[in-house]
């Protein structure tokens, strides 16, 4: 039996998990503490090992661990090359070693959504089928893709970001710079903005009393959904599509129009075998994946697991036409 500890890097808080290496793995602690990220990058790293240290105490020795990220990194070196909405001077910044160093084991790095998806199809909601994608619904709309029982990431490393599909021709700009993503239309605050409330959690409680505006928004952003959702049931053959994150937990109604408008646009493959379910892991599946990719890495091409490399050597100028 060997034992892994994961750890998920998020923007408020820091949560690990402890997994034992079992068929299927066991998860055998979790634990969590404020991430306090405008403290900077050595003290957020300070506070991963220490939380690491702490359910060391409690379990007993690791042999390796996963930490999954909210953005990009070099997968040569571990060095991160840019943080989504993590406030701090973390490009250049070498996590991989910092974690290796400071907790005496092996470590691996892995986009967090990707870590989410991970754990999500092996051990929670997706758990049994072969072919699943996941996504994640709140301030961004992240995703990931499990085909044939593994995480998928494609000749680019990118593959899963099932947020970025244009579902809208001439739509609103997105982060990434394309018009029309699923991401831009969908997001919390785009959803919020649509039904002309402040937080997404008002539109659902204002859609419950029936307020007109406030269904639309929620009726618009399912139908965008259902389009790019349909598109990875029709493309990949998914079975099973897992919704976690903010958006979908808060509401079982988002999730009814969401399962309806994949199922108007899947024609090929038979609509009510096809199933549409919330995650089960809660808030510590991106802790449970980041354990599990310190498990498969070593089995794996480990420059995918950056999810992003590509784009982050481009951003770098790394990569020319030569
Ligand atoms: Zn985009």
């Amino acid at each position: 039996m060997k034992r892994y500890l994961g750890l998920d890097l998020g923007g408020t808080k820091i949560k690990a998990a402890v997994i034992e290496s079992a068929h299927p793995p066991v998860v055998v602690h979790t634990a969590s503490t404020p991430t306090r990220a405008s403290e900077g990058p050595a003290a957020v790293v300070e506070r991963m090992v220490r939380l690491g240290r702490d359910l060391t105490d409690e379990v007993g020795p690791l042999d390796g661990l996963g930490a999954g990220v909210p953005g990009l990194f070099d997968f040569d070196t571990g060095v991160v090359t840019f943080f989504t909405n993590l406030p701090g001077a973390w490009e250049g910044f070498p996590l991989r070693a910092k974690l290796a160093d400071g907790l005496k084991v092996p470590a691996t790095l892995i986009n967090d959504a990707r870590a989410f998806t991970l754990a999500e199809a092996t051990l929670g909601a997706g758990r049994g089928c072969t072919t699943v994608a996941c996504i994640t619904l709140g301030t961004g709309v992240g995703g990931g893709l499990f085909i044939n029982g593994e995480l998928h990431f494609g000749a680019f490393g990118i593959a899963g970001e099932l947020g970025h599909q244009t579902v809208q021709p001439d739509g609103p700009v997105c982060g990434c710079g394309n018009a029309g993503c699923m991401e831009a239309l969908t997001r919390a605050s785009a959803i919020a903005a649509a039904a002309g409330r402040a937080t997404i959690e008002e539109v659902l409680a204002g859609a419950d009393e029936g307020d007109a505006a406030c269904r639309a928004a929620l009726a618009d952003a399912a139908t965008y959904f259902g389009i790019g959702l349909a598109n990875i049931v029709t493309t990949v053959g998914a079975e099973r599509i897992v919704i976690g994150g903010g958006v979908a937990t808060a509401g079982d109604a988002l999730l009814g129009l969401i399962r309806r408008a994949v199922q108007d646009r899947v024609t090929l493959v038979p609509p009510d075998q096809v199933e549409i379910v919330a995650a089960e892991l809660g808030t510590g599946a991106g802790a449970i994946g980041a354990a599990l990719a310190a498990i498969e890495s070593p089995t794996k091409d480990r420059r995918f697991l950056a999810g992003d490399f590509k784009s982050a050597q481009l951003r770098r100028g790394e990569i020319t036409d030569s």
